[in-house]
This record gives structure tokens, sequence and C-alpha cells, in this order.
């Protein structure tokens, strides 16, 4: 499995942080509780367009703004349990998806993922695509 994942650019981190603050500080705690999972890898973070296509995201993923991570483990399910069990007081989804096998953590919720500030970054970062 390719470790190739990419911090958030500068100029994202700052103007997505000021639209949906605490968000990237969830998922700086969703890596320590990663780091603390015997195996676990961060395996992608920030992607761009073109990244994002390659990984099969979704249009309008997450990971475009950085707001998502995948992480990697031997048992999938259990390290989902265990970020589920340390993030219990954060707002971050834990999903164990297949293809590829993997955990998607978000911090975006699913009503700011659907929100007109969430497009109207994803036009200032990526002007034409969205
Ligand atoms: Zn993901």
């Amino acid at each position: 499995m390719p470790n190739k994942w990419s911090y958030p650019p500068a100029n994202i981190l700052n103007r997505v942080e000021g639209a949906f603050p605490g968000n990237y500080r969830e998922l700086w705690e969703a890596l320590q509780a990663a780091s603390q999972f015997p195996g676990a890898e961060l395996t992608s973070w920030y992607r761009d367009p073109a990244r994002n296509r390659g990984a099969g995201g979704a249009a309008r993923s997450s990971h475009l703004l950085g707001l998502a991570l995948d992480l990697y483990a031997p048992n999938l399910d259990e390290l989902a349990q265990h970020l589920r069990e340390k993030l219990k007081n954060y707002t971050v989804s834990v999903q164990v998806e297949q293809r590829p096998p993997h955990v998607h953590v978000q911090a975006l919720s699913a009503r700011e993922a659907q929100s007109p500030k969430f497009l109207e970054l994803l036009r200032t970062f990526y002007p034409g695509r969205y």
C-alpha cells in the first residue's frame, strides 16, 4: 500500500479553518488516536482534484480541502472501533471502506458538506471545476 499522503497546503488550511473552525483539530485528535493503534498508518489526507479522481474519491470529497484522513491497519474494524472510542467527544465520522480497504475519518459533517460554504471553498481553490 503506497504511503504518499500530503498535508493540506497553507492557503487552504487558513481559509478552511476560518470557515469550519475546529475541524482540523478533530483530525489532529484522530491522528493522535491512530498513533496509539498498532500498525495504523496514514495513507491519504489532502488530495487535489487530479489526485482525488485517481483515488476514486467523490466529486465533492472532503479530502479536497484536507478535511478527511484515510488510515490503514491490518484489522480495519478494530481500528475504527478504537477511533470511535477515542473520538467520542468529537463530531468526526469514522467509516470502514473496502475499495481499497481503509478507514475514512471525516471532520466535515454531512450538513457542512452540503453547505454553500463548502461549495464556495471548492470554487475558490479549484476555479472552473465546481
Ligand atoms: Zn477518505
